[in-house]
């Protein structure tokens, strides 16, 4: 089995420091706290940022500031987020990705929430999907639900996305995809021969979810964003959530990726 990618998502959008003060939400924190991942064994970051309000905020110039100060200070691939917490518009979404991070989500369908539609039209998708193309942007095809894969899928097929193929399934969002191991099987069953993939459970869902993409070949997202607890009523931080999907994997006999040989799994370009 090729070695496990650990991706941390440090902030995300919803958790806030009276939630968990271990929340890194200023650029400089985010900064911090992502190298120390790094530290402990994370090959990628996902990077969302926050206004001063700690609220979802999809200005360019704070984004730039954390992926720039990150590619100078580690070897740590740099997602940003694409999502709709922080603007579904087109426009706000590419500015977020001018700055040419080596990757970036991309949301391939929508779905109902429990408070909100999270609405991703079909043409805004793809003309998403071309901006990255054409960047030199990786997609990461964010999956809330089963039919996202396939519209990640006719993405490659009309040949906004090419191959080969990254995916996230985010599971155990109430009113998106349960964390159900078989749902599991059933999504990696139906990736194209040659992809990739990487598993976000939610809250509980986030260990077994992330140890069973262990087992299976996948690879794991802990952090924050996804889940605020270590343990039933303690809270955590984002390096322990890392520390501890390096630790299991080594247990289970599956050596964890540095970010060069997590390039190489995910088919990036090098760097120097
Ligand atoms: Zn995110």
């Amino acid at each position: 089995m090729e070695k496990l990618i650990v991706t941390v998502a440090p902030t995300g959008s919803v958790p806030k420091k009276k939630n968990n003060p271990h929340v890194p939400v200023t650029p400089k924190e985010i900064i911090e706290c992502a190298l120390r991942c790094e530290d402990a064994g994370a090959a990628l970051v996902h990077i969302h940022v926050r206004d001063k309000d700690e609220n979802p905020s999809p200005d360019p110039v704070l984004i730039a500031e954390v992926v720039y100060a990150l590619r100078d200070r580690s070897r740590l691939i740099i997602q940003v987020s694409t999502g709709g917490r922080a603007g579904t518009d087109l426009e706000g979404r590419i500015k977020r990705i001018q700055m040419r991070p080596e990757m970036a989500s991309l949301n391939t369908g929508s779905v109902n929430f429990s408070t909100w539609s999270y609405v991703n039209p079909p043409d805004e998708t793809e003309a998403l999907a071309r901006e990255m193309k054409r960047l030199g942007v990786k997609p990461e095809i964010e999956c809330f639900d089963v039919s996202f894969v396939q519209n990640g899928i006719d993405l490659r097929d009309k040949e906004a996305i090419e191959e080969p193929l990254h995916f996230n399934f985010v599971m155990g969002v109430r009113g998106a995809m349960p964390a159900s191991i078989d749902l599991l099987l059933h999504l990696r069953s139906s990736l194209p021969a040659g992809s990739t993939w990487t598993v976000s459970g939610v809250a509980a869902a986030q260990l077994p979810m992330c140890t069973h993409a262990i087992l299976m070949g996948g690879h794991s997202r802990v952090g924050l964003e996804d889940n605020i607890y270590y343990k039933r009523g303690e809270l955590a931080t984002n390096e322990q959530l890392v520390e501890r999907m390096v630790r299991l994997s080594r247990e289970l006999g599956r050596e964890v990726a540095t970010p060069d040989e997590a390039r190489a799994i995910l088919n990036l370009p090098s760097r120097k």
